[in-house]
């Protein structure tokens, strides 16, 4: 039950002042936010209109043609101050990620230590953004290739890692020498204005110390989809990065492509994973529960399909059962919590239909019932393990919901066809203490996925791996590895450095 004594918009209205952005509800905003936990009105706050969009986005691609010239290691140090102050900011700004979102506490703190381990990333990134000299044919030449901020960038973002997507996508774009324009969730505006509140801080500390940071490097679009149409489609906007369903994804691309402007594209998963007979159970029970279960199955990598091989469904699923029916769901920022609310009641009707379905195709289903929390406009629900018959709809589907599809398999072929038998390519994960198994699942032949772990559950990226997936999921890659070459454009210089003029594959044209 939640306190009784809880006062979110109260708190919200302390955290924000803490954060810097008092002024951040408005009366006369046309946005109203309610927190998924007690669906309390938390305030209101201004949309941009398609002016404001316009003069945000001329003022960050003025921004961006001073940062540019900025050397990037001093890019990196204003980045390695914004990450000083999301330290000192932790405590308040994981907490307004849980209020505003659903998250519980320890996800809430979590993600913003993530935006911390990307800053830091970036810091070292920003001496690094080299490029290579390349053998050439001809004698006295030199080929190398440079890359070049790319230009302004687009970021929208999905509600469920409200605070974490911007920045994988703003501390690399910032070292890169690009300005950005985010275009953050309608359900999580609080969390975007407190975040490039302190980005701002960081700015100011940049400046007072010497550097050079325009206005309009960090703009912020807060409105509906129409806002993402225009990032899509504005000419100022070279590459967009855009984190949410594929449904988003598939009305986006096309104006992206129609205008050939780059797209990072993270769109839904429908992640699986795989036991073994030779798996450590204890190990898989407790990484399944998490990657299920956590987050309320509200991550894009949260495990959703789960194939079990004949010989230990029956020991396994009984725990997961087990697990499944006393797992703690309820008020997010109470300790020992382990699953919050879904994000809406919209949500937790596309949970109902995805399970009267499954039912309807022979699944049996344990848990999905609405928890009382003792708060009629918050949605609160016991994880729902569904042995499945067969891979048939609605398995096939991204609920953005705590359901685990459970089928039995026999051969590892079989599990690993099952697995990539879905439109969507995010995240997959093996259970096998068997080499040949693993290196099986991590082959060619292996999962389709962009992640693919072994003893790991599916979801809980760290950011120095390049995040993203394959096939429906969009084929976008950010945060760590090379994503950073996403966000600049690569030159190729050949230099000749002597007198002749010798023509590339033997070519003569003599004049
Ligand atoms: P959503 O698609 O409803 O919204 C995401 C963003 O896109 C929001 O800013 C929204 O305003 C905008 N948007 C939505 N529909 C649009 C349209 N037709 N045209 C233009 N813009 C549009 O997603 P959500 O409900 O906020 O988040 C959940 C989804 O995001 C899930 O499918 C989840 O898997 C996905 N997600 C993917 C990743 C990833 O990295 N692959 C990460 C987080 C979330």
């Amino acid at each position: 039950m939640l306190p009784a004594s809880r006062n979110l918009p109260a708190e919200v209205r302390d955290l924000l002042a803490t954060l810097g952005v008092a002024d951040a509800l408005r009366p006369d905003g046309a946005l109203a936010l309610r927190s998924p936990i007690d669906g309390s009105i938390l305030g209101r706050v201004v949309t941009d209109s398609d002016a404001d969009a316009e003069a945000k986005l001329a003022r960050a691609q003025a921004a961006f043609l001073q940062w540019r010239q900025v050397p990037a290691p001093q890019r990196g140090e204003l980045v390695r101050l914004f990450g000083l102050e999301l330290r000192s900011a932790k405590a308040a700004l994981g907490r307004l990620v849980s209020i505003e979102v659903g998250k519980v506490a320890s996800e809430g703190q979590g993600e913003v230590q993530e935006m911390i381990d990307i800053c830091d990333f970036a810091v070292g990134l920003s001496r690094q953004l080299h490029g290579l000299t390349i053998a050439t044919e001809r004698a006295e030449h030199r080929m190398m290739e440079t890359w070049h901020p790319l230009g302004v960038t687009g970021i929208i973002s999905a509600f469920n890692f409200p605070v974490a997507v911007w920045a994988w996508n703003a501390a690399l774009a910032l070292v890169c020498g690009n300005s950005t324009v985010w275009k953050p969730s309608p359900r999580t505006p609080l969390c975007a204005l407190a975040t490039l509140a302190l980005l701002r801080r960081a700015q100011d500390r940049f400046v007072a110390a010497g550097g050079s940071a325009p206005e309009g490097l960090a703009e912020l679009l807060l409105g509906g989809q129409e806002l993402a149409e225009k990032l899509a489609e504005h000419p100022l906007v070279p590459l967009v990065s855009a984190t949410g369903s594929t449904a988003m994804g598939r009305a986006l691309a096309p104006r992206l492509a129609a205008r050939f402007a780059r797209a990072i594209l993270e769109l839904g998963g429908n992640n699986a994973a795989i036991v073994c007979p030779s798996a450590d159970l204890d190990l898989a029970v407790r990484a399944i529960a998490f990657a299920a279960m956590g987050t309320a199955g509200q991550r894009c990598t949260t495990l959703r399909r789960l194939f079990v091989q004949a010989e230990v469904y029956d020991v396994l699923v009984p725990r997961l059962r087990a697990a499944y029916r006393s797992v703690p769901v309820g008020d997010p920022l109470s300790e020992g919590t382990l699953v919050g609310p879904l994000i809406d009641g919209q949500a937790f009707a596309a949970m109902q239909r995805a399970l009267a379905e499954a039912r309807a195709a022979g699944g049996v289903v344990h848990g999905g019932e609405r928890v009382d929390a003792g708060a009629a406009d918050a949605f609160y629900v016991r994880p729902a393990l569904v042995e499945m018959p067969a891979q048939t709809e609605p398995v096939c589907e991204e609920t953005f919901a705590p359901i685990l599809y459970v089928m039995r398999y026999d051969t590892l072929d079989a599990a690993l066809a099952l697995n990539n038998a879905v439109p969507q390519g995010l995240s997959s994960s093996i259970f096998t203490n068997d080499l040949r198994e693993s290196e099986a699942f991590l082959s060619v032949n292996g999962s389709d996925c962009g992640i693919t772990n072994v003893n790991i559950g599916p979801s809980g990226a760290e950011i120095g791996g390049a995040f993203g997936g394959e096939k429906e999921t969009g084929g976008g890659r950010e945060s760590g590895s090379d994503a950073w070459k996403g966000y600049m454009r690569r030159a190729t210089a050949t230099i000749n450095y002597g007198r002749s003029l010798p023509l590339a594959q033997g070519v003569r044209f003599d004049i």
